[in-house]
Formats: structure tokens, C-alpha cells, sequence
């Protein structure tokens, strides 16, 4: 089976759902178990976050990109921001690392996506935008 789905939305906290109920029922098609399912959410709830918090420093007139492909019996979920990008992904990805410990952010997204995810690849460049590519 093969198939795929492509949205953009504002950079708003609300669409942050939104998104994560777009991916799991698109999924659905793969038969997953509950488990998976709460798995794919919660790296599609961190990646869009990062985006909105951290790419576009929470403004909502900005937009993100996500697609899901399906292919093979795996999902692959793709989530784009054209914002500040990151200076060092290699470090971004280490657990507990955040750039904005003033909003009591934990550090630990990139290292649920890892936990959660089979594979997540980062792209990222500073001023143009980061992507994330999860799958499944
Ligand atoms: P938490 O996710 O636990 O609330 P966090 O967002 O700081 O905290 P991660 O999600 O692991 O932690 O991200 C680590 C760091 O990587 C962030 O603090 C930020 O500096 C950078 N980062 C992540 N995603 C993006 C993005 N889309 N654009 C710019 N910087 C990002
Ligand atoms: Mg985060």
C-alpha cells in the first residue's frame, strides 16, 4: 500500500492536536496498536512543538509544514518550520539539552521522538528552518 497526506497550519499551540490527530488517523491504515498510535502522537506533539516554540518563537502568523507517507508497512512523518533553525543539532538532540530553560522546558524532546520513533533524521540550518523526518 502506498499513500500520503500534506498540510500546512499556523504556528498556533491549538493546531499542535490538531496535527498529532491528523497523523494517528492516518496511521490507522497500517493497523497499528494503541500503543503505536500513542507513540506516533506523542513525537508528532514534541516535533510540532519545537516548530512553534522554538522556530518561530511562538509567532502564529508563521506556518508548518507536515506530511506522512505511507510505504512498505512503514510511516514516515515529516515536519517542516522555516524559522530560526538550529546552530548545533548535535547537541539539540542530547537529552536534557534546551536553549530556553526559562520556560521550563525539560530538554527532552528530541530524545522522546528517538525513544518513541524507529528513526528521526533532523535537517536544520540557522535562519532558514528545521526539518524533522520520524518513522515508524
Ligand atoms: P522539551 O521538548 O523537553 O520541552 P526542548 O524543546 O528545549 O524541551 P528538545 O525538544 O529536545 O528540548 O529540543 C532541544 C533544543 O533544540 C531546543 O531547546 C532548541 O534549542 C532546539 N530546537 C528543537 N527544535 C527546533 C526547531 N524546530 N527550531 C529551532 N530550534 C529547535
Ligand atoms: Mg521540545
Amino acid at each position: 500500500m502506498k499513500n500520503f497526506v500534506q498540510m500546512q497550519f499556523a504556528a498556533k499551540s491549538e493546531n499542535e492536536s490538531f496535527a498529532r490527530v491528523v497523523v494517528a488517523s492516518f496511521a490507522s491504515q497500517l493497523n497499528p496498536t494503541i500503543d503505536e498510535i500513542a507513540d506516533i502522537k506523542t513525537a508528532v506533539s514534541e516535533a510540532v512543538t519545537n516548530s512553534i516554540i522554538h522556530g518561530y518563537d511562538e509567532d502564529e502568523e508563521k506556518k508548518v509544514y507536515l506530511s506522512c507517507k505511507i510505504e512498505n508497512n512503514t510511516i514516515e512523518i515529516c515536519i517542516e518550520d522555516k524559522g530560526n533553525g538550529i546552530e548545533d543539532v548535535e547537541m539539540a538532540r542530547q537529552p536534557l539539552y534546551t536553549s530556553k530553560p526559562e520556560l521550563e522546558r525539560s530538554g527532552m524532546g528530541f530524545t522522546v521522538m528517538e525513544t518513541f520513533m524507529d528513526e528521526v533524521l533532523v535537517s536544520s540550518k540557522q535562519g532558514e528552518g528545521t526539518k524533522v523526518v520520524m518513522r515508524k
